[in-house]
């Protein structure tokens, strides 16, 4: 069978100015897809208002652009595609695999099964709604088979979607997408072979290739890159007020970004311009130096 062409993707949020975690990520992605002579993709998850900065979005493809990381083809905006996640979700429906639940974040967090990565829907409204009540989310019903995959990093994983996450919402309460609907059918209209995100989101991938797995799409390899946390040991964030990265020091972030994921950068490149510092790590990327743990302190 012929190799498919690798098309890597960075997907930010934008809920603020890309950070040096952030800059992590969307180097790792590039330098992964380009060292493969592979796309790299940049799509904005811009779902959720609440969660949006204004200029944020702009604010992070210009810096990506300052640090060189040229993508391909359009930017994909999230929101300004509801109708083909809608799409989606009525095909999940056909297959009855949806339903709609009316319990409300306090009644779940209350009745909850456990917390492996948050709270496990006990399955309420599994079986219609009790009288009274009022759907307000759309979840879908997970199968009670394990999703098994082997990320590029973190190894063998196993989850237990039934135990560990239980049914999980597609459509909020808020009428909106949820992220794991609108990033698992993103991902595959845009044919993306290949996932190298941060850690925190390894939580989130039984679900997603539950998703693909139930909507027909393939599951593409994954990489899960270690996080940057900052001195008191917290995931840079804009929780945790992470400053910007400064675009006049764009090649020496680059070279730290590139010492965090454990590649040998050689000392005279800490004073080369961006491209050189890009073709140095295009050419000699190896993703086996990368650390394989899940916090790494930069500050
Ligand atoms: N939009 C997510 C974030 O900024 C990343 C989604 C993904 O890479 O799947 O954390």
């Amino acid at each position: 069978m012929p190799q498919q062409t690798y098309r890597g993707r960075f997907a930010p949020t934008p809920n603020g100015p890309l950070h040096f975690g952030s800059l992590v990520t969307a180097l790792g992605s590039f330098i992964d897809a380009r060292s493969r002579g592979g796309e790299w993709l940049v799509r904005i998850e811009d779902l959720d208002p609440p969660r949006i900065m204004a200029g944020a979005a702009d604010s992070i493809l210009r810096t990506l652009d300052s640090f060189g990381l040229y993508w391909d083809g359009e930017v994909l905006f999230q929101s300004q595609r509801h109708s083909i996640y809608q799409e989606r979700l009525d095909q999940l429906d056909h297959m009855q695999l949806i339903y709609p639940c009316g319990c409300s974040r306090k009644e779940i967090q209350k009745q909850a099964l456990g917390t492996a990565t948050g709270p496990v829907y006990p399955g309420t409204c599994r079986n219609g709604l009790a009288e009274g009540r009022e759907a307000r989310a759309l979840r879908v019903r997970v199968s009670d088979a394990g999703v098994r995959f082997t990320d590029r990093l973190q190894g063998d994983i196993e989850e237990w979607l039934p135990e560990q996450v239980g049914d999980f919402v597609l459509r909020r309460a808020d009428g909106l997408f949820a992220y794991q609907l609108a990033t698992v059918v993103d991902d595959a209209i845009q044919g993306i072979t290949d996932i190298v995100r941060g850690v925190d989101l390894l939580d989130s991938t039984g679900r997603q290739i539950y998703l693909q797995q139930s909507l027909g799409f393939m599951t593409p390899r994954y990489m899960h890159l270690p996080l940057a946390a900052n001195a008191a040991g917290e995931k840079l964030s804009k929780q945790t007020r992470a400053p910007a990265v400064t675009t006049e020091r764009a090649a020496a972030l680059l070279v730290d970004a590139l010492r965090f994921l454990g590649q040998p950068v050689p000392l005279d490149l800490e004073t080369g311009a961006v491209e050189e510092v890009l073709d140095w790590a295009t050419q000699h990327w190896d993703p086996d130096s990368i650390p394989r743990t899940r916090l790494i302190s930069v500050l």
